[in-house]
């Protein structure tokens, strides 16, 4: 039988059919869309499509985008500026700071100017903070603090997709702020066994190998092989790289992977589309809770 393949586009388009639903009803109800501001600071062209990429979402369910780019030579004066003019704006729910930012701005202080109650992408330290707050996965989801995207988009298709988390080891490959670090956190509030991996783990092939779920998060093209997975895992990969011929590939060696696991999800198709879903899903989960 073919391996399945998690396909994070699918359910992406399905979450956002939900939350267009509930966009129309939270506008029915205020009087006005949701509202989710970005803020690009430089040229960088990815985080440029990035960017572009989700003011297109929000269009497509009905939320207001307002867009502000900055040059490269913003310092963080000029940015605190801006921050504190969409912390105070009655319209924006949901600001999202795109990262990375250039070398004169650093990202932490950056995003410890947002008020966090407009975090749209769940990474200001006091929302990272709050999951170790949460004693389990109900009360990490029940919309009190907005989760990071990228690792609740991660959860999203393992639930969705009803792959079985509790009990289960997990082993996580990278430990970023981003990634890594909350991925393992909400795994371990859905009672999950989690090993967190990086690059000083010794004999990393052995200990991925023990996963039954596998989580790779590094930013290494193709870097997981199939000697590092265990038989029947399901591997969900994060990586989005370009190989040297350019090519746009995950972490993992997917065409040798694939056989041997349960299920895995693809690049590009998988984690990536979840991870805008996300970010429409607590911009309007922020409006709701702010129009209470
Ligand atoms: P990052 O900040 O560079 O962190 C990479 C992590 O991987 C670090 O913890 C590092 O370990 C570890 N690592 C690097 N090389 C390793 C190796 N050879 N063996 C074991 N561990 C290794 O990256 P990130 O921001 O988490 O992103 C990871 C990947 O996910 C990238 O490809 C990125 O583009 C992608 N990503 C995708 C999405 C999406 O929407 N799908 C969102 C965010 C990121 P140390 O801590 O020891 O240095």
């Amino acid at each position: 039988m073919a391996t399945p393949i998690l396909d994070g586009k699918a359910m992406s388009s399905q979450i956002r059919v939900e939350l267009k639903e509930g966009v129309s009803a939270f506008a029915r109800k205020a009087g006005r869309a949701p509202g989710l501001a970005t803020i690009l600071v430089g040229e960088n062209p990815a985080s440029r499509t990035y960017v572009a990429n989700k003011i297109k979402a929000c269009a497509e369910i009905g939320m207001e985008s307002i867009h502000h780019p900055l040059p490269a030579s913003t310092s963080m004066a000029d940015l605190l500026v801006v921050m504190k003019k969409l912390n105070a704006d009655p319209k924006v729910d949901g600001i999202l700071l795109q990262l990375p930012l250039p070398g004169n701005v650093d990202s932490t202080p950056a995003l410890e100017m947002m008020d966090p109650a407009k975090d749209a992408d769940g990474l200001h330290p006091y929302n990272l903070g709050q999951l170790f707050e949460y004693k389990n996965w109900a009360e990490m989801a029940s919309g009190k603090s907005p989760l990071s995207c990228t690792p609740h988009g991660v959860i999203q298709i393992l639930q969705r997709s009803k792959i079985p988390v509790s009990g289960q080891h997990a082993v996580v490959l990278g430990r970023s702020k981003l990634v890594g670090k909350p991925v393992a956190m909400m795994l371990q509030a859905l009672d999950a066994t989690v090993t967190m991996c990086h690059s000083q783990t010794m004999d990393l092939e052995a200990v991925c190998r023990e996963g039954d779920i596998l989580v790779a998060a590094i930013g290494r093209p193709r870097f997981v092989k199939a000697s590092m997975v265990k038989e029947g895992a399901v591997v969900i990969d994060v990586g989005i790289n370009r190989d040297k011929d350019g090519k746009l590939c995950g972490d993992v060696d997917f065409e040798n992977v694939k056989d041997k696991t349960a299920a895995i999800t693809p690049v590009p198709g998988g984690v990536g589309p979840m991870t805008i879903t996300m970010l429409l899903h607590n911009t309007l989960q922020l409006a709701q809770k702010r129009a209470k």
